[in-house]
């Protein structure tokens, strides 16, 4: 029996397993993909005290950072289920259960999919999500960028420094990110917004994007553009499926915490971008994984199982 369960291995769940291990309690990780999202991108550049990295190298530093102490790391197993309890068990999709006083819920978010024809076949053959890792792969093509909010508007400036011309494709009838962003976006010349149009299909030619159609929605009528890429900015998803009806969630789908980094279940704690934490980032990960280290802590001294 672990005194403190970690499920997930990105930045949270690194970092509640280090304060945790320091503390002499018997801690393991269970992780999809120890490292989680940074393995995903490239440069960082505000991790607080690391003037650059990417994230392949703070992935491979977080997991030594982690073996530096006592964790049992479980790696490439999925969590399908919690019971919670006195002795809380998580059962994995390969049929094993851990069991464990405290569990720590960390297991990220991934980006929300569009889901129209085109975006699985053409995933990674021209649509993207992360205009980071990504974007250099279209230098002087032309893409577009599928949401308005302060993501899609980020990604679309971003990628007009790099690109030859960048489609905005904003569902709604004005852009939703914050007016400094908007006025940066509309000053460039290589940049056109579409307002109020639903993307209805990417086009390709077997192997490769060639095309997206959207649907003007104050008309109903078709419109094609031409172009070699297509990234999609239309959020984030926390990855809770899995736990429906054992932790409150927010209307997002977000753990709800509270400043300990609390859930509704007592001896159940979480960290990151699942919750409902209001800034997604690598610094904050790591601050809210070493809150939830030490409140599970805290919840063993107190229920005299420590
Ligand atoms: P995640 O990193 O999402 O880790 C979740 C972990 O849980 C993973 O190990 C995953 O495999 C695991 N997991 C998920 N479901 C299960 C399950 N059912 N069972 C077991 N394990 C599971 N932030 C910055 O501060 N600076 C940046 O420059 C930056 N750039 C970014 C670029 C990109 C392309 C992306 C995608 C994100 C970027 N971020 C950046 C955001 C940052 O990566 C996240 O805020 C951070 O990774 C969140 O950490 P986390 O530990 O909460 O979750």
């Amino acid at each position: 029996v672990f005194d403190v369960l970690i499920v997930g291995g990105g930045p949270a769940g690194a970092a509640s397993a280090i304060y945790a291990a320091r503390k002499g309690i018997n801690t393991g990780v269970l992780a999809e993909r120890f490292g989680g999202q940074v393995l995903d991108t490239l440069a960082i550049e505000n991790f607080v005290s690391i003037k650059e990295t990417d994230g392949p190298k703070f992935a491979v530093a977080l997991e030594q950072h982690v073996k530096e102490y006592e964790v049992d790391i479980i790696n490439t197993q999925r969590a399908i289920k919690l019971v919670p309890g006195r002795i809380a068990e998580v059962h994995t999709a390969t049929g094993a259960v851990l069991k464990a006083k405290t569990v720590i819920l960390s297991t990220g978010a991934r980006w929300r999919e569009i889901n129209v024809p085109g975006e699985k076949e053409y995933r990674n053959h021209g649509v993207a999500y992360c205009p980071h890792c990504d974007g250099p792969l279209f230098k002087g093509k032309r893409v577009a960028v599928i949401g308005g909010g302060n993501s899609g508007v980020e990604a679309a400036i971003d990628l007009a420094g790099i690109v030859q011309h960048v489609t905005l494709i904003e569902f709604g009838a004005e852009l939703r990110a914050d007016a400094v962003l908007q006025r940066k976006l509309r000053s460039l010349p290589n940049v056109t917004v579409i307002l109020s149009a639903q993307t209805t299909e990417i086009h390709g030619d077997g192997k490769k994007v060639n095309g997206l159609s959207y649907k003007d929605r104050n008309t109903n009528e078709l419109h094609r553009v031409e172009l070699e890429g297509v990234f999609v900015q239309i959020g984030l998803v926390p990855n809770t499926e899995w736990l429906k009806g054992t932790v409150a969630l927010s209307k997002h789908g977000e753990i709800e915490i509270d400043a300990k980094g609390q859930t509704s279940v007592p001896g159940v704690f979480a960290a990151g971008d699942v919750t409902t934490v209001p800034y997604k980032q690598i610094v904050i990960a790591v601050g809210a994984g070493a809150t939830a280290a030490l409140s599970a802590f805290d919840h063993l001294i107190r229920s005299g199982d420590d």
